[in-house]
């Protein structure tokens, strides 16, 4: 049997700073980009409960964040306070995190900085899980005076449904015979995949639900979306075989040159490439990962406009080889029309990897009783 849990932490970056800035307590918040009165370019990274009050949400442009906030002061109420990311600081911190997770789970992926599956099936009882993420939680708290939801379940796709279920401060547990009934009644946006043109598709189709879409036979299905049709058919039904991997998200290998002058020369180009693959390979040996499962390419054009290109592989991989074709696929399309329809020559070029793996030495889980 298997028990996975998800535990995210709650508004996180917006709920750093205020426990940093005491005087913004209870004050509607939002971290990211500089509003600039209103012209600021960029969006909003974490919004806490009360900005989320006056419609401020992740990824929401920062001149509609600054135009709510605006609104709302007009009425009397405060106005937003936006704060610039301190990444730092949320990484020292989501580090913490992450070792109390540990002490608990034989097997951690670390997705962000603020999100985490983790594998409790060694505890062989639902009501032992439930126990134990109601301790991770009470740890961070104690330490770290922080909130977190946690979500367990079968597999990821339901334990991650449901850290969502209850937030802030939430604990969602779903028996596997539950799984099915529990995601019925949800909205098909909670299905990890179904973006905004995937949700337009079935909304068309007059899919509402989880429920309403499970009338769709597995042909259907894979009619409208191809392969992930048929992937989607199980996700529907609660079932996900997808493995916990131990991933060190926050930690990348990367490099970048700037070009001495601004080129579109090819030659150029993939030598500076394949210097940084081959430097990059041998730097994830060095650090004893033995793996990593994304390729990032970033591009600077003359006018510094900048591109990042990213692939997530099927299976790790650590050999030059692979990351040279990865992000030799990337790049192609900067060559021609597909992403450099005016032909504007590079300033500079830059490739990272992502998803970094280890092979652990897996140490015996502290157990709850
Ligand atoms: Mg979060």
């Amino acid at each position: 049997m298997r028990i996975i849990a998800h535990l995210d932490m709650d508004a996180f970056f917006a709920s750093v700073e205020e426990l940093d800035n005491p005087r913004f307590r209870g004050l509607p918040l939002a971290v990211g980009a500089d509003p600039d009165g209103g012209k600021g370019r960029g969006v909003v990274s974490t919004a806490n409960y009360a900005a989320r009050a006056y419609g401020i949400r992740s990824a929401l442009p920062i001149s509609k964040a600054w135009q709510y906030s605006e609104e709302a002061r007009k009425q009397g109420k405060p106005p937003v306070i936006f704060l610039p990311p301190n990444f730092r600081r949320y990484a020292e911190i989501s580090g913490r995190i992450m070792r109390i997770i540990r002490k608990y789970a034989s097997l951690v992926e670390e997705a962000s900085i603020d999100e985490a599956y983790f594998d409790l099936s060694h505890l062989a009882s639902f009501e032992r899980a439930r126990k134990t993420a109601k301790h991770i939680k009470a740890e961070i708290k104690k330490h770290e005076h922080l909130t977190a939801s946690i979500g367990v379940g079968p597999n990821k796709l339901i334990a991650k449904i449901a850290s969502d279920r209850q937030k802030p401060d939430g604990l969602t547990v779903v028996l596997p015979e539950e799984a099915e009934a529990f995601l019925e009644p949800l909205p098909i946006r909670v299905i990890p995949g179904i973006g905004p043109k995937t949700g337009v598709q079935l909304l068309v189709k007059g899919v509402h639900t989880i429920q309403d879409a499970k009338r769709f036979g597995k042909d259907a299905l894979r009619e409208i979306f191809g392969k992930w049709g048929v992937e989607l058919y199980d996700k529907l039904r609660g079932v996900s075989d997808s493995p916990v991997i131990e991933f060190y998200e926050t930690k990348s290998i990367g490099e970048q040159e700037t070009f001495a002058v601004d080129t579109l020369d090819s030659a150029v180009i993939i030598t500076a490439l394949e210097g940084m693959c081959a430097r990059i390979t041998a730097q994830l040996q060095k650090d004893g990962f033995t793996g990593f499962r994304a390729a990032v390419l970033i591009i600077r054009f003359a006018n510094f406009d900048t591109k990042t290109r990213s692939h997530t592989l099927r299976a790790p991989a650590s050999s030059f080889e692979v990351l040279r074709f990865e992000t030799l696929k990337l790049l192609m399309p900067f060559f021609d029309r597909r992403e450099n329809p005016h032909r504007m020559r590079l300033r500079l070029i830059g490739v990272r990897i992502e998803k970094l793996q280890k092979n652990d030495v897996v140490s015996q889980p502290t157990l709850i009783h």
